[in-house]
């Protein structure tokens, strides 16, 4: 209970509620990201959140990371030789993909593809209205999880399969496919069938430590798909 301040009183006798102190942001809400931040820099693919962590919000910040990320791959694949000419139509092999961060899903080229993909997928995830809160995700805000990693995924096997000088030393550096594959599988993200980079070039053992490969069995046999989204 407050004192009680009588007619008359000092100013000392009056609390002050709205101290620094008081509305000072709490720790807890940047736990997710530092603990995930921390996990990386040890080299962890960390798929699975701290028992603290909500488990969509361990994916929200997964994707913020990887969009950062990437964002270093796309420089690097320009200077490496992915321009309009020679990757004129966006593909991993022989599989195109259309591009859609624009108001209907239109061909860009492979480069285009990446600084659309990333430049969309950033401002969804930095969203205050898809994304209020940092310790919950509505499911509107998880149901995006999918096709967004669907189309990260797109830019980082276009870099293995077709720009491989610049993707290898890349991977090393940042284990994003390893780290993205492992996330996938845990959270049931995307499907065997679209994890298309050779297990031999992701750094580290995507999804089979940590939980990944159990994980992504049990939301399997739970009966959670995939998206049929671009
Ligand atoms: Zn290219
Ligand atoms: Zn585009």
């Amino acid at each position: 209970m407050p004192p009680v301040v009588l007619p008359g009183a000092s100013a000392a006798a009056f609390s002050s509620p709205q101290s620094p102190h008081a509305i000072a942001p709490s720790p807890v809400f940047f736990a997710a990201q530092e603990a995930l931040l921390a996990a990386v820099a040890a080299g962890r693919l960390a798929p699975l959140p701290p028992p603290a962590v909500d488990a969509a919000v361990w994916q929200l910040e997964h994707l913020r990371l990887l969009v950062a990320h990437l964002n270093v791959l796309v420089g690097r694949r320009a200077a490496a030789g992915c321009t309009p000419t020679s990757c004129a139509v966006m593909a991993t092999g022989d599989v195109q993909y259309l591009c859609a961060s624009h108001p209907s899903p239109r061909e860009c080229c492979a480069l285009d593809y990446a600084v659309h993909t990333l430049d969309a997928s950033s401002a969804l995830l930095n969203s205050s209205t898809a994304y209020p809160s940092r310790l919950s995700v509505s499911p509107a805000g998880a149901a995006h999880f999918s096709p967004l990693s669907r189309r990260l995924y797109r830019v980082l096997s276009h870099a293995a399969r077709h720009h491989a000088a610049a993707f290898a030393p890349f991977e090393a550096e940042t284990r994003c496919a390893g780290r993205l594959t492992a996330l996938a599988r845990a959270h049931g993200l995307l499907t065997e069938e679209q994890l298309l980079i050779p297990h031999a070039e992701l750094a580290g053992d995507a999804g089979v430590g940590e939980g990944g490969r159990q994980a992504a069995a049990a939301e399997a046999s739970a009966g959670r798909g995939e998206s049929s989204a671009s």
